[in-house]
């Protein structure tokens, strides 16, 4: 093992989102991957034994992780910081068990996501909120933490609103056309989605109606203030591998040109120089084409971590309305807690 690489582990390995962070940590050059954990389903095979038959991305398990043993999720792991992928049913406890621990947890799973102490963080949008962890800590009277990622829905919607707030929005209407690897595996019945739309996905319209709040709200005295505005959205599950697509209307504040919207997305890069090896080099990708962005087309740019925000056009019902992809196991999962554990150590929040 490299000398200076931090040791981390990931809980719920075997998942969808577990393998995104098996395959997207293959040589990453500050974490090495020292441990494997999921439930007692996958207890005591080696990786490649406990994900036959339900790897479920291009190319085999990486070389690194076929032998390594997958242990349960319990805090002691030979590691310091663990990214958990673990099912919103048995996270809440077990995260909280490794930060009781003095473990560094980032974590994709929805369960400490608005609790007041708790950073709900994307690198680009509020890393000011990285400032939550010592007060967290005092709270707690723990040694380690919890950083949170959003939703995989919010996350494509809040990159494209954080540049527009210089604009002041108060009211955000959204339809979501979402993959099925959202779902997890096995996820969505093959009968139930083919040549269907199903529209509801259990909690995700709260969730995406309060998490941007919390994400572009301002941190005052150790609190999130909330960000002042209203949103709806409407949630659909569609017959798409992977790639969220979002219809986004928006109601400014003042009036805004679309060239003021345009620069805007395009000028935003607020990591650029920060060399964190996960962080894409353009955030936000506009497209002019009317027939863009598309999942198939557009969701592995950056490697999976860029926005593609296409079809800006005037609203009649609010002011301006546009079309928005990401990543939902990449950019909306994964990726998104791989570069906050990044932006954590930038911050020295990880030895
Ligand atoms: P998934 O495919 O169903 O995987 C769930 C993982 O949790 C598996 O590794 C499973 O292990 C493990 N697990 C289940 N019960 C357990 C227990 N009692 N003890 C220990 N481990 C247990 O789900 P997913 O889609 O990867 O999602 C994982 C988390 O990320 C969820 O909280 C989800 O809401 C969130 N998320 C998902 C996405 C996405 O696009 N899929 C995006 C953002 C956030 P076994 O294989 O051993 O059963």
């Amino acid at each position: 093992m490299a000398i200076n690489k931090i040791k981390v582990g990931i809980l719920g390995a075997t998942g969808m989102v577990g393998q995104r962070f098996v395959q997207l940590l293959d040589g990453h050059p500050w974490f090495e991957v020292t441990e494997l954990a999921a439930s007692e389903r996958s207890m005591n095979k080696t990786y490649v034994q406990a994900v036959e038959n339900r790897w479920k991305l291009p190319g085999d398990v990486p070389e690194y992780a076929r032998k390594l043993v997958v242990k349960e999720c319990n805090p002691n792991l030979d590691c310091q910081l663990v990214f958990s992928a673990l099912d919103a049913d048995v996270a809440g406890p077990i995260e909280e068990a490794f930060a009781a621990k003095g473990y560094a947890v980032s974590s994709n799973a929805r369960n400490h996501r608005m609790e007041p102490d708790v950073p709900l963080l994307i690198p680009e949008v509020n890393s000011e909120h990285l400032a939550l962890i010592p007060v967290q800590r005092k709270n707690r009277k723990w040694p380690g933490y919890i950083v949170t990622d959003p939703n995989c829905s919010t996350i494509g919607m809040v990159l494209a609103l954080k540049p527009l707030m210089q604009f002041g929005i108060s009211k955000v209407i959204v339809t979501t056309m979402q993959a099925l690897s959202g779902a997890g595996y096995p996820g969505v019945a093959s009968l139930d989605i083919l040549d269907n739309v199903i529209p509801f996905i259990g909690n995700e319209e709260p969730k995406m109606e309060s998490e941007p709040l919390k994400l572009l709200g301002t941190l005052e005295n150790g609190r999130v203030k909330m960000a002042d505005m209203v949103i709806s959205a409407q949630c659909n599950r569609v017959n798409v591998n992977d790639g969220h697509t979002e219809c986004v209307s928006v109601k400014f504040n003042r009036k805004v040109e679309l060239s003021d919207i345009v620069a805007a997305l395009e000028g935003f890069n607020p990591l650029k120089g920060l060399q964190l090896p996960t962080a894409p080099d353009r955030p936000i990708i506009v497209r002019s084409e009317p027939n863009r962005p598309q999942p198939k087309m557009d969701r592995d740019l950056e490697k999976g971590m860029a926005v593609t925000v296409g079809r800006i056009r005037p609203c009649p019902v609010l002011d301006w309305k546009f079309v928005v992809l990401s990543h939902n196991t990449i950019r909306g999962a994964a990726g998104a807690a791989i570069l906050n554990a990044e932006l954590m150590k930038m911050n020295g929040y990880l030895q």
